[in-house]
């Protein structure tokens, strides 16, 4: 109805003190002149004497009632209003930011009040605006380092990789042979080119000795070091197998345990030397170098040590492979060449004699009256006077010629490049030795005279084939023994 009333503090408590004040004033007069006016009627002096009092008290009674009526309204406009702005303000100011006050009129307080809360929203938007911030900057930090580790597992991950596919290579091209030899130079080409390294080289434990025995070389390694014995704990390569680990030699200069293969090659630069195991027992040890000084990353050496163990296991599966094969070719008993490789011995010099014209004799050997051997000291002495005639006559004979157990108590041996006579003189020659060697089985007992009878056959360009060379042996050999046995005859 008034705007003007409503929004101004000074207003209202003008009009809160002025309205009843005027009023009571108004109402004191009123009754005072009225008052006066009867009075005056009968007792005018009197009149106006309470006219004057009248004035004077009504004067103060109004100015006492104003001052009543500013307090009512100041405490009701002005101070219950500030009171409730100061509470407001103070929960605030203590963090309560989503505090409001109330707005309870449109004076200059209530302005006052509505300005505070619109304030006070602001701050709530700019609190909630810097709280989404925060987030927002903290997931980002989150994503940043995910990032990080993301990448390093990446990196990780691709290295491992590459470790892995390295290795496999190295495997891959161990496997594909089962001779020791050849899978030995593969290592030491494929570790040169996947690894760069300039000098490789394998030494194996050799079973009998157990000294350590240099069987490969590669890159600038000197191949006259094939061959080349160190013994457990000697040198570094020594002392890698004496103590089953990984020895990491970054400057050889530095260590005198490194041995320049024995002074044949001085290096320089760092050298690494890794033992081989198979099935948990050491076999070898693998060495790389490089020219540098301390040139083996942690990772290489790990790598390096992957490979020495798809090597060690290759290696010693080469090693049952040629026992096996050994064996499949080889007579238990007495441990010469059995039928099966003597075959194969003869069809070899067969047809090298039938292409270059070479020489080739062949001994039919059998022992004679073997059975009563067996029937007078029992079989195991038996083996033992069997045992005793294959060393002999593998003793008497070359290298390159091979003696075999045909069956039985029968051998055969192959004499490449012998002629006839020369055969002839080689088998007078081990049955000499045989009829000349007793045999002691037991201590006591009387040793065992063995004799042999040998029929001997030589190539001819009219023998149709290697049989056909055995059986004329063969039939030599019963000329002999039809001539009364310890005896040699010819075909
Ligand atoms: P001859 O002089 O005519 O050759 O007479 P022999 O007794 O040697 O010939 P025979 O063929 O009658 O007997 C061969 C014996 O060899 C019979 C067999 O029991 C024995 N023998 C064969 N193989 C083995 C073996 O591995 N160990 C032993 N202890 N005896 C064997
Ligand atoms: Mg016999
Ligand atoms: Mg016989």
């Amino acid at each position: 109805m008034f705007p003007g009333i409503r929004r101004s503090l000074a207003f209202k408590l003008i009009l809160a003190a002025a309205v009843p004040s005027a009023a009571a004033l108004l109402l004191g007069l009123w009754g005072i002149i009225n008052h006066s006016q009867k009075l005056a009627r009968y007792a005018p002096e009197r009149a106006f004497d309470e006219l004057r009092q009248g004035a004077v008290i009504g004067a103060l009674l109004t100015l006492t009632f104003a001052g009543i009526a500013v307090a009512l309204a100041a405490r009701h406009f002005l101070l219950k209003p500030i009171q409730a702005l100061m509470l407001a303000m103070r929960r605030a100011e203590a963090g309560e930011i989503l505090i409001r006050a109330k707005v309870g009129s449109d004076d200059e307080l209530g302005q006052l009040a509505g300005s505070f809360n619109s304030m006070l929203a602001k701050v709530t938007d700019m609190a909630v605006a810097e709280i989404e911030q925060q987030q927002k900057l903290s997931l980002m930090e989150r994503e940043l380092v995910l990032q990080g580790e993301l990448k390093q597992a990446n990196a990780q991950l691709g290295e491992h990789a590459r470790e892995m596919e390295l290795v496999l290579e190295v495997s891959r091209s161990l496997s594909g042979t089962l001779d020791l030899r050849e899978q030995l130079e593969e290592l030491g080409r494929h570790t040169c080119l996947q690894l760069g390294v300039n000098d490789f080289s394998v030494l194996l434990i050799d079973e009998t000795t157990q000294q350590l025995v240099i069987e490969a070389v590669a890159g600038k390694a000197p191949a006259s070091a094939r061959g080349m014995r160190f013994s457990i704990g000697e040198g570094v390569v020594g002392d890698a197998v004496a103590r089953g680990q990984t020895v990491y030699v970054p400057d050889v200069d530095q260590d005198n345990r490194f041995l320049h293969y024995k002074g044949l090659q001085r290096s320089t630069g760092s050298f690494l030397a890794i033992p081989l195991q198979a099935k948990g027992r050491i076999v070898g040890v693998m060495n790389l170098s490089r020219p540098e000084v301390a040139a083996f990353r942690p990772q290489e050496i790990r790598i390096a040590e992957a490979i020495a163990a798809q090597a060690g296991l290759a290696i010693q599966n080469a090693r049952l492979y040629a026992q096996m094969l050994e064996l499949s070719y080889t007579d238990a008993l007495t441990g010469v060449p059995n039928r099966r490789q003597l075959f194969q011995r003869l069809e070899q010099e067969w047809t090298r004699s039938l292409r270059f014209g070479d020489e080739l004799s062949l001994l039919m050997v059998d022992l004679d009256r073997f059975k009563s051997i067996n029937d007078q000291h029992g079989h195991p002495v038996g083996d033992i006077v069997l045992r005793s005639v294959a060393l002999a006559l593998k003793r008497n004979v070359r290298k390159v010629d091979t003696v075999a157990r045909f069956g039985g108590e029968e051998f055969c041996i192959v004499l490449p490049r012998v002629t006839h006579t020369e055969a002839l003189e080689v088998a007078e020659k081990l049955r000499r030795s045989v009829s000349q060697a007793p045999i002691e089985f037991a201590t006591g007992e009387p040793p065992i005279f063995p004799t042999i009878s040998i029929g001997v056959a030589s190539y001819v360009p009219e023998t149709a084939d290697a049989a056909g060379l055995l059986e004329r042996a063969d039939h030599a050999l019963y000329e002999a023994k039809r001539s009364g046995r310890n005896a040699v005859r010819s075909a």
